[in-house]
């Protein structure tokens, strides 16, 4: 039987036909039904994969080239339009809606050959850090089932956790692509603001969002990055940047330059004390390996994650107000006698508790009376970050943070209290609020048994040094384990 490792060793099996894209499909439709109570996928694409599997194979068969990704199976998160297929956000207001067109990643995702073999549950429109604000249930995380995987891409991070396919599709606003991958022991990697084209992307806060890779290997998410980024005349945000070979900056073993970590992300009271001696621990290592790593100060930690929430929730409470009953999904067929009743209804049952909170508390920082108070004071603190953020990548090449300050908790534990959820996003948000790349990388576990990782930002667009140095940073660990 075919296992799975990198896409590079699938398509050598490929190639000496040791395995098929149908076997492996039907491999993979198989762990996919064994274990379907994670509940990790919405829909499975079942038919489809199969007869896409089986139109590869017979293109091999006829001696044509195999594409970059041919045959790579990938899920995606519920938040990314697949023409034809329902597309829900994990929400009920999406209820019975079908993609009429595709997000450009994955009209490229197609272009290359890969596989998509269904949607992935998540957090409802991608609001959350635990998957549990999904109207279709938790998903549960495959290391210890009665733990969250993470979110708000907690399906797609299980899936590729798990073995239900090769990479996924998430989106990351605030850390919801690195975060799973932290808890669930994968490698989870947000490129640049405007790297990857959002055409097709459900919108939660768009100066924000960002589709992301969750694979098993750097060199998996380098090859399907350099699959989907680059321009798209659907999408004005993205850079016309040329799309380097990011698969291979992952074989370079040069050192890129100085690193650099917060003092006060290391010393911060949130951080599990296992999470905080092995990545000193890591430092350590780093440094007699020869590299040069610098404690530096960064006075606003304790800002980034309010400012977080007034800004995304500001430009969720507008993206959202679409949802309305009248052009998509969900409409509430009760006794209505008025439009506005409607709306209300249909809103009101069609979105989630924690949607809401934040469409209000949107509403709330841009009225009139509090708009300088928050929404402009949040937006000075986001100009006062990126300036720092240029002063610290006019000396260094990478940024070393956890992902995340404490392990997976259980299903449950942190449902009472919003402002607690919250405050777990610290180490994530600051790459989403100044646009640059992070990724998370499986490289610990705690003493209780569960994975977490270590973050890495570099300065924009520079993809190339932050796979390089994930590369690096997995063998260095590979070799002194
Ligand atoms: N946990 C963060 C939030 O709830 C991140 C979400 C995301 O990146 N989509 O907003």
């Amino acid at each position: 039987m075919f296992r799975f490792t990198t896409i590079k060793d699938y398509h050598q099996a490929l190639q000496s036909a040791a395995t098929s894209c149908t076997d492996t499909v039907q491999q993979y439709l198989t762990v996919i039904r064994e274990r379907a109570s994670l509940n990790a996928f919405l829909e499975v694409f079942e038919t489809e994969a199969l007869q896409r599997a089986a139109a590869l194979d017979q293109s091999r068969a006829a001696g044509k080239p195999m594409e970059p990704l041919h045959g790579v199976i990938v899920g995606i998160k519920d938040v990314i339009c697949y023409q034809g297929h329902a597309v829900t956000a994990s929400s009920r207001i999406l209820a019975g809606y079908k993609a009429i067109y595709h997000a450009t990643a994955i009209e490229k995702l197609l272009a290359a050959g890969a596989i998509i073999i269904g949607r992935q549950n998540c957090d409802e429109f991608a609001m959350g850090s635990s998957n549990e604000n999904s109207a279709y249930g938790p998903v549960k995380n495959f290391i210890d089932t009665s733990r969250v995987p993470g979110g708000s891409s907690g399906g797609s991070a299980v899936a590729v956790q798990a073995g239900l396919c090769m990479v996924s599709l998430g989106s990351d606003t605030g850390g919801s692509v690195r975060q799973p991958a932290d808890f669930c022991g994968i490698v989870g990697l947000k490129p640049t603001y405007g790297r990857v084209s959002r055409y097709g992307l459900i919108a939660y806060a768009s100066s924000f969002d960002q589709i992301g890779i969750l694979a098993n290997t750097v060199a998996d998410a380098a090859q399907v990055l350099e699959i989907i980024a680059g321009e798209d005349a659907f999408d004005s945000t993205v850079a016309s940047l040329p799309v380097p070979s990011y698969s291979q900056a992952t074989a370079d073993h040069q050192i890129p330059g100085k690193i650099a970590y917060f003092r006060q992300a290391l010393e911060h009271p949130s951080l599990d004390p296992a999470i905080q001696a092995a990545i000193y621990a890591f430092i350590g290592q780093l440094k007699h390996a020869g590299y040069q790593v610098d404690a530096i100060d960064f006075d606003w930690l304790d800002a980034i994650v309010p400012t977080y929430y007034v800004l995304t929730t500001a430009e969720a409470s507008s993206n959202l107000s679409r949802y309305d009953g009248v052009r998509y999904g969900f409409r509430s067929d009760g006794e209505e006698h008025t439009l506005s009743d409607m709306y209300t209804q249909s809103r009101s049952k069609g979105f989630g508790k924690e949607v809401q909170r934040r469409i209000l508390l949107g509403n709330f920082v841009l009225s009139a009376g509090y708009f300088d108070a928050y929404f402009t004071k949040a937006q000075q603190v986001r100009q006062l970050l990126a300036n720092k953020t240029q002063e610290i990548f006019a000396d260094y090449c990478c940024l070393l943070l956890p992902t995340v300050p404490a392990p997976a908790f259980r299903i449950g534990e942190k449902n009472t209290d919003p402002v607690e959820m919250f405050l777990g996003d610290i180490y994530t948000v600051f790459a989403n609020l100044v646009g640059i790349p992070g990724i998370s990388l499986p490289l610990f576990r705690h003493p209780n048994g569960l994975p977490f990782g270590l973050q890495l930002m570099t300065s924009h667009f520079d993809e190339v040094t932050l796979l390089k140095l994930s590369q690096q940073m997995m063998q260095l660990a590979k070799t002194s384990a």
